[in-house]
């Protein structure tokens, strides 16, 4: 795992504390190598909570290594050591930074946008594209505060969706994103339906011979990968996406897609109509060569079956699943992103029944946590999975491991990084651990529902 400079975007609770307890305790003249927390509790995938836990870490370089992760009144005697600064956060629950495994940072200037489910999705699409930002030093503005608004809400890895402004692919996200403190996939994002279909394939060709080794170089010991994203079935050929999912596999790259998100995108895949028909019409990019594949009787699932057996897929969404769609995402080893708050902004509940990712989980399926843009959030600060886990939480899922897992552990695998890097057990280097500051309350109920039923941002202990 690659350890990035954080300090300077998001500064370590840690030394300063450490800095204090030092002072306190007369400058030792050798910094002790370890350092122990008390805290109200400790949580993560593997876990879940531990009350009133210590976490030992040691401290090398960049590394930050756990020693102890466990409850306090367990402790083996070598850790209690008065050379051994101790921290106390007695109304703090620890959990390791997150992952955000589907976002879309380059819309962050946007900000969230108030809407009515009765527009329609098509409505929704026509304000992104013409919001969007387009030339390549304002998409590195605004993937940088998408960055801001990541580590605000202690989020340490993303699954970065880098959209092309006008159908031009651009290197601007993923160089951005690999000069960050960030870690993850910046997914290069296109369309290229019917009409639209051989250009993009000549874009993308283009595009990969002339720019990859360059970007592999620069991103080489970043920590963020480039990946490809064909943006979804309604706006993107069944032929493309085999040749898109050809070359990725031919490169070794990551790929991504929107998959089953909404009824208009069921109803073009079934049957070449709706609202997603007039788009392309509009667009002037519609040619009965789409009949080929579009207007089978096919569900979206259905529909890229083939193509996610090729290689496994990270599918963003999955609002659309029936029994057999749930069993293809199984057998083809698709990673669901999740994104509870944009289902909800777009009433996916009331359209398709509640989301389907317990029945996932059940079958296999790595369902992790995803934003969406910060269009569709409630939280103008941030962009935080912290956020969907509490959404979750409200609607009743009190599994605190299934939580932290699709906000840590799973959208860790499915973006190609260490999972242990994203747990606090014995033995692991986390990508970073965020504490998140309980209700005065706390004492009488749990640690979790406090820090779940709250609404504050957490900090960054390391
Ligand atoms: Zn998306």
């Amino acid at each position: 795992m690659n350890h990035k400079q954080r300090d300077e975007h998001a500064p370590y609770a840690i030394d300063a504390m450490l800095h204090a307890w030092m002072r306190q305790a007369g400058d030792p003249a050798t910094p002790s190598r370890f350092v122990r927390i008390d805290a109200r509790a400790i949580a993560d995938a593997h876990a879940g909570i531990i009350d009133h836990a210590s976490l030992v870490l040691e401290r090398a370089q960049n590394e930050n290594i756990v020693r102890y992760a466990h409850r306090t009144s367990d402790l083996p005697s070598q850790w209690i050591d008065p050379a051994i600064p101790c921290l106390t956060l007695h109304n703090q629950l620890l959990m390791p930074a997150l992952v955000n495994a589907h976002t879309h940072l380059d819309l962050t200037h946007i900000g969230p946008h108030p809407h009515d489910p009765d527009d329609g999705f098509v409505h929704w699409v026509d304000i992104i594209r013409t919001r969007r930002a387009q030339t390549d030093e304002e998409i590195a503005g605004c993937v940088r505060q998408g960055i801001e608004k990541s580590l605000a809400g202690g989020v340490i890895a993303v699954g970065d969706i880098a959209g092309a402004p006008s159908g031009r692919l651009t290197q601007a996200p993923v160089r951005t994103l690999a000069a960050s403190p960030l870690l993850g996939v910046s997914f290069l994002e296109f369309f290229g339906m019917g009409k639209a279909a051989a250009g993009t394939i000549k874009r993308l060709e283009a595009f990969l011979s002339g720019h990859l080794a360059s970007i592999l170089v620069e991103t080489a010991e970043s920590g963020v990968r480039f990946g490809l994203q064909p943006h979804a079935p309604n706006t993107i050929d069944l032929g493309v996406y085999r040749w898109i999912t050809q070359a990725a596999l031919a490169r070794n790259l990551p790929l991504s897609t929107h998959l089953a998100e909404t009824l208009e995108e069921r109803e073009f895949i079934a049957s070449a109509s709706g609202p997603q028909w007039e788009l392309l019409e509009r667009l002037g990019v519609w040619d009965d060569s789409i009949l080929t594949h579009i207007g089978k009787g096919r569900s979206p699932i259905e529909h890229l079956h083939e193509v996610l057996a090729m290689k496994p897929y990270l599918v963003a969404h999955v609002n659309d699943a029936d029994d057999s769609g749930i069993q293809m995402l199984a057998e083809t080893g698709t990673s669901v992103a999740y994104c509870p708050r944009a289902s909800a902004y777009f009433h996916a509940a009331t359209r398709f029944g509640p989301h389907r990712y317990r029945d996932m989980l059940d079958a296999g399926i790595n369902v992790c946590l995803g934003t969406d843009s910060i269009v569709n959030l409630d939280t103008p600060d941030r962009i935080s999975t912290l956020d969907d886990m509490r959404l979750l939480y409200a609607q009743g899922d009190r599994d605190p491991k299934r939580l932290l897992a699709m906000a840590t552990t799973n959208g860790a695998i499915a973006l190609g990084l260490d999972p242990m890097s994203f747990t606090l057990q014995t033995g692991a280097e986390p990508a970073g651990i965020i504490s998140i500051d309980l209700e005065a309350s706390c004492e009488e109920k749990d640690a979790w529902a406090s820090a779940l039923q709250g609404y504050n941002a957490p900090s960054w202990l390391i």
